[in-house]
């Protein structure tokens, strides 16, 4: 015989509830016992309006008329008019019931534990008899069960412990005397002796279902749910969790117990003695195989099966110089948490002696403070120990598997995974029989570090990029385009994910948990909400993603001064805007300590050459204990432009207008031809390779006339590139005469960093450099008399994304 459980969603209306007839109608006339839960979300409603009842409230009456519509459109949905009546008529009639218990509640201002179990026992009385009834209209042979009559509890009301010898003689007498083929009950709820309802504790249907399997030694137990299977972590949380296929009863236990509610923790331990096999499997996709629970798998498989998480937990710890040495002490702290009925979700003790630290329910939390001070408050008085605080808002994740025992090295594995994403631990602890490590964390870092666990544990070393982008002109808007072309071949070869989370221009922001859509991001962004700097940086820090960068592809300061607030939450940062860089010293000081503290890369490579890798060269010399020389380099794409044309058959004026116009220079040509783009380069190469520099540290030898320099716009600039034509053809001239061309260069020697044009001779590496290219000459320890040389085109939006995405595969890699 088999038992299958159906839970809350599998019945949560007449739909579901056709789709477990259609399971039920499968299994053909073999005897079977059906275990139902409470029509879906059944349960809160009925505890919701018997806590409003009972503190007078009258809203409760809101909330029962809701209970009663979603029992009476079931009914109308599933069960054909002219069957309708009798199922009606009993359901009201209970309801009427259920109606008049609520209303004494509200009298009294009051509500006990036992009639609060009564009230919410209509859930699984109301389902299974309405299921029952609608099994009997499709033509299979049911009878519907009161499960308070076969199962026999204490009165522990909430959570009563089972009589197993009652239950079970019930059970079996109920099942052999009876001739149909389904026997329908509800789960969760039973009876003490005196016959007052009680029920086993939330999600407790499970434990019914197993309850029944034991009794009459049934041949597998299925428990059908909404997911199709036990998975390798709350699917709810980690999309990329899956179904474990075969499981041990032990890991299954220890999954539960640390919060994998797909099966409710006492659900086992009558199966598991009977060794009668579990499966759970999912009513909405009945073919998928689901997940076998046996005994041990005797060393087959992977290490870590599965990660759960409790959430709402809070931890207590007893500490102080007394306990040192001092027998008893545990045993009367946990005594005193035992009568309180508090249960402890997990113990550390460290070695020292010095402390017990005990992980409990959050709501639990004041209560045992309270106790607990009590109870040593002659020790506490003798400054023996110190008064206990909870701290509250945490939650466990734990590792489980059966073969972890067997294997070094994962819990340092779990914890620097845990760390490299900067989740705080606040303790550890390791069961036992070595099937479980166990952490505590921040309640709102469970879903990181799930899923950071889940990548390291489960997935092939995928990791997953999750990007922030602001800015998405020219450069930005290339960059969207390089990832969505690229996204197969880097989940392929290079086991990368990126998905873009955030996503801002300066007039709207996006955000999208599940990775925004690149087609048509361009649409989604003019649809999304006003861009605001803070409030971007607040959702990046709320979602709490994994493997977070920010991604600046802006010329903003404002922007450039966000960058310290994702670094110190472990938010990498790549950036193509320069001004961060060139700032103040201090400020490009602090940021690449933080981005050292907090864990997270503080990338710039674009700064320099775009795509060109001469910040990571620069990086990997220093790194590697060569020491830079001498810097000599073209830098700028826009005068290199300007130079490469212009002659005597052409005006200074119309060359840099036409630069200007063809997006070769800063909307102000100014701050190109002034040499400032140059110094902050150069500027940025000089740090990089050791040295404290600041701008005005930098000699800047001009070009430019004077009065050009002091125009304050563009058209006052141009004007006065016209007057003076004849200085800037002179020195053209000037360097035909000599055979060279002109440059504009900047250098860094001993601790001096300079810009200036130069005439530069033929058979110079800098002669030939066309177009937009930039050059840069490395002399170093190393490389003393023939520099390194990086030469490429150094301007453009392409390459400059290309570089941008660059840094993000180094911080994939890193
Ligand atoms: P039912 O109402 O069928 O008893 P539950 O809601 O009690 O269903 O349990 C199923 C839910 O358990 C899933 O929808 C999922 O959100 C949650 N869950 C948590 N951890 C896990 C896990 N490791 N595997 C599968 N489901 C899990
Ligand atoms: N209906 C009960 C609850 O919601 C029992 C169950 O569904 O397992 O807790
Ligand atoms: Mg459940």
């Amino acid at each position: 015989m088999k038992v299958l459980k159906f839970g809350g969603t599998s019945v949560a209306n007449a739909n579901n509830i056709s789709l477990v007839k259609n399971i039920i109608a499968d299994l053909g006339s073999n005897k079977t016992i059906v275990v139902v839960s409470a029509l879906g979300g059944i349960t809160d409603l009925l505890l919701k309006t018997a806590a409003l009842a009972s503190a007078q409230d009258q809203t409760y009456k809101t909330i029962l008329k809701e209970i009663e519509d979603r029992h009476l459109l079931t009914i109308k949905e599933l069960i054909p008019i002219h069957s309708q009546s009798k199922v009606l008529s009993k359901v009201k009639s209970e309801l009427n019931t259920l109606e008049t218990l609520l209303e004494g509640a509200y009298l009294i201002g009051e509500i006990t534990p036992k009639l609060s179990d009564k009230i919410v026992s209509y859930g699984e009385l109301l389902s299974s008899y309405i299921i029952s009834e609608y099994f009997i209209v499709e033509g299979i042979d049911t009878v519907h069960a009161d499960s308070r009559q076969l199962i026999k509890t204490n009165s522990n009301f909430g959570k009563a412990t089972v009589n197993f010898n009652l239950t079970n003689n019930n059970i079996t007498e109920y099942v052999d005397k009876c001739n149909n083929s389904v026997i329908i009950m509800g789960g969760f709820i039973a009876s003490a002796v005196n016959g007052d309802s009680t029920t086993l504790g939330r999600g407790g249907s499970d434990y019914t279902a197993a309850i029944v399997a034991n009794a009459i030694n049934a041949e597998v137990l299925e428990i059908w749910t909404d997911v199709s299977g036990m998975y390798t972590a709350n699917p709810k949380i980690v999309k990329q969790a899956m179904a474990i296929p075969h499981i041990s009863y032990e890991e299954a236990m220890e999954l539960s117990h640390f919060g994998a509610k797909v099966l409710y923790p006492p659900t086992i331990q009558p199966v598991l003695t009977k060794g009668i096999s579990i499966v759970i499997k999912n009513t909405f996709d009945p073919k998928a195989a689901g997940t076998l629970i046996t005994k041990n798998k005797n060393g087959q498989g992977k290490t870590v099966r599965g990660i759960s998480h409790v959430e709402n937990i809070a931890l207590v710890s007893l500490e102080g110089p007394g306990m040192v040495g001092i027998t008893g002490i545990s045993k009367r702290f946990f005594e005193v948490l035992s009568t309180a009925g508090i249960s402890v979700v997990m113990i550390t003790q460290a070695s020292s002696e010095h402390s017990i630290c005990i992980g409990i329910d959050n709501q639990d939390a004041d209560h045992a403070v309270q106790v607990i001070n009590d109870a040593f408050d002659i020790e506490i008085s003798l400054g023996k120990i110190k008064p206990v605080i909870a701290e509250k808002d945490l939650a466990i994740i734990a590792l489980v598997g059966d073969n972890m025992k067997s294997h070094q090295g994962l819990s340092g594995k779990m914890f620097s995974t845990l760390g490299k994403n900067n989740v705080n631990i606040r303790a550890i602890a390791q069961g036992a029989s070595e099937r479980n490590i166990s952490a505590v964390i921040l309640k709102e870092d469970v879903k990181k570090a799930l899923n950071t666990l889940h990548e390291e544990f489960f997935e092939e070393n995928i990791k997953q990029l999750n990007l922030f982008v602001m800015g998405v002109g020219n450069v930005g808007a290339k960059f969207l385009n390089q990832i969505q072309s690229q996204k197969k071949y880097l989940k392929e070869k290079l086991k990368l994910n990126i998905r873009v989370i955030g996503m801002s221009n300066s007039r709207t922001m996006i955000f999208d948990e599940d990775g925004i859509a690149l087609k048509n991001w361009e649409e989604l962004l003019s649809k999304g909400e006003k861009t605001d700097l803070d409030l971007f940086f607040q959702k990046v820090k709320k979602l709490n993603y994994r493997n977070s960068i920010f991604v600046d592809n802006t010329a903003s300061q404002e922007v450039s001064e966000t960058y310290n607030s994702y670094l110190r939450n472990s938010i990498s940062v790549v950036t193509c805007n320069k001004i961060a860089c060139s700032s103040a010293y201090d400020n490009y000081q602090e940021l690449k300590d933080l981005a050292r503290q907090y864990n997270a890369p503080f990338l710039f490579e674009t700064n320099v050459g775009a795509g060109l890798p001469i910040i990571d060269t620069l990086k990997h010399l220093v790194a590697s204990g060569d020491k830079i020389l001498k810097i000599q380099a073209v830098l700028s794409g826009s005068l290199n432009f300007v130079f490469n044309n212009f002659n005597d058959s052409t005006t200074f004026h119309d060359v840099v207008k036409q630069a200007q116009e063809e997006g070769y220079t800063e909307p102000d040509p100014k701050i190109d031809l002034s040499g400032v783009d140059v110094m902050r380069k150069i500027l940025i190469l000089a740090r990089e390779s050791g040295n404290v520099l600041n701008i005005e540290d930098i000699q800047n030898n001009p070009f430019l006339p004077q009065e050009s320099l002091e125009t304050t716009n563009n058209e006052d600039f141009f004007k006065s590139l016209t007057k003076y034509e004849t200085s800037f053809q002179e020195m053209y001239k000037k360097a035909v005469e000599e055979d060279s061309k002109l440059k504009y260069v900047a250098q860094f020697e001993n601790g001096k960093a300079s810009v200036g044009l130069q005439r530069i001779p033929k058979g110079h590496d800098f002669y030939n450099l066309e177009g937009s290219d930039n050059i840069v000459l490395f002399y170093t320890e190393r490389y003393p008399n023939q520099p390194m040389i990086i030469k490429g085109a150094g301007a453009g939006a392409d390459v400059t994304a290309s570089g941008i995405f660059a840094d993000i595969i180094r911080i994939g890699n890193f």
